[in-house]
């Protein structure tokens, strides 16, 4: 083989900076959901944000979100202070050796839950920063299969929203483009769900995506009712109608009913989706990257999904998933929810009912100059 053909292989960079922060983003108004009406959660006022920032020797910068709601924002920044020290010195683009090696430094606390959602801040910071350095949106550098995705608005159908404000929302959120409309269901006046639903149903017309979810609020026999009572609807997916564990229950009304069956948001690893993977519990799976442990770990899901037949509609944080839902084989949809927007400087575009897919170098955002007012605590490392 000819020498000219090979070239050297590029020097290794060096992570030599992390910056890790926590940040209580404030809400509009108080959020409510199903858990709020049957009194399991209070409503939300805040979210917690976990960001991390990477920076290495020869000048590259990453940066990488998690979340959580309603409680655990302090117990991911004390994880992700206590480990970010183990990737000093290592290359960046070593992606799923330093996914493991941040595991295995917090391995008595598991592998789901809080300790990967910390994980997952610095996973999508490493994705972030080797897309950058390749000049690509990081869509491309997965490897896209489109540049824009289908999206829905949750944010417009909550159930603290009278009916009709609720009509209202739907009409904005046609007009910015976005082509799908969800409700939350799951009161503990099942009448009331289907009132809503039936008056949205008409004021959006037969056709319109529409989707409903019920955050796991219904028994295994109210939710075999609702999902028959809402099969006349043409929805696009009923959302969690059952506990989030219970694979076996939602396999049951996946293969009972023609409405495809959507979970998985709250699922915490790779291994707890693909129990419902295997056992087809979702017609659409709904990973959530930064709760599963970030892109490294989400990729190893849609995978399985994809080759198991399911579809795919990542939960939540569309400035991250609107890149991971472009790589998908069928097609995705994803959530159009704008509370995450005052972190950052840019937007994302809709147009015609779909998210178009960022071309900026990486996920294509920068923190905004409010962040630094709702930082409650930092940490430098290196
Ligand atoms: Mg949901």
């Amino acid at each position: 083989m000819s020498q000219s053909i090979l070239s050297a292989p590029a020097a290794a960079d060096r992570i030599d900076r992390i910056r890790i922060r926590s940040v209580a983003l404030p809400l509009a108004q108080a959020i409510s959901d199903a858990k709020v009406l049957t009194g399991r959660q209070k409503p939300m006022t805040e979210i917690a944000i976990l960001f991390v920032e990477i920076d290495t020797a020869d000048g590259q910068h990453g940066l990488g979100f998690s979340y959580s709601k309603r409680a655990g924002g302090p117990g991911q920044f004390a994880h992700a202070k206590e480990i970010a020290a183990t990737l000093l010195g290592e290359d960046p683009s070593d992606i799923a050796r330093l996914w493991e090696k941040l595991a295995w430094a917090g391995a008595s606390v598991g592998r789901s839950g809080m300790a990967v959602q910390a994980i997952g801040a610095f996973d999508v910071a490493l994705w972030d920063l080797k897309a950058k350095r390749a000049g690509l949106s990081l869509a491309k550098l997965l490897g896209a299969q489109r540049d824009s995705v289908r999206c829905y608005n949750t944010s417009g159908g909550f159930l603290h929203t009278p009916l009709d404000q609720l009509m209202r929302n739907t009409d904005l959120s046609r007009e910015k483009g976005i082509g799908g409309i969800k409700l939350k269901v799951g009161q503990p006046n099942c009448a009331i769900d289907i009132e809503r639903v039936s008056t949205v149903r008409k004021h959006l017309g037969d056709d319109f995506p529409l989707m409903v979810d019920a955050n796991q609020q219904w028994d295994r026999p109210t939710a075999q009712r609702m999902c028959r009572t809402f099969e006349q609807f043409n929805l696009v997916w009923i959302e969690e109608p059952l506990d989030c564990y219970d694979a076996e229950g939602h396999a049951a009304l996946a293969a009972q009913f023609d409405t495809p069956i959507a979970t998985g948001e709250m699922l915490t690893s790779v291994s707890e989706h693909w129990e419902f993977i295997r056992q087809r519990g979702a017609d659409y799976l709904m990973p959530d990257g930064p709760r599963v442990g970030g892109i490294t770990p989400f990729l190893k899901i849609a995978t399985l999904a994809e080759h198991a037949g399911l579809m795919l509609a990542p939960h939540f944080a569309m400035e991250l998933h609107v890149h991971l839902a472009a790589t998908f084989g069928r097609e995705p949809w994803v959530e159009h929810f704008e509370w995450l927007e005052p972190l950052f400087n840019e937007r994302l575009e809709t147009k015609e009912g779909r998210m178009l897919v960022p071309t900026r170098p990486g996920l294509g955002v920068t923190l905004s100059d409010r962040v630094e007012g709702w930082t409650v605590q930092s940490a430098e490392i290196g």
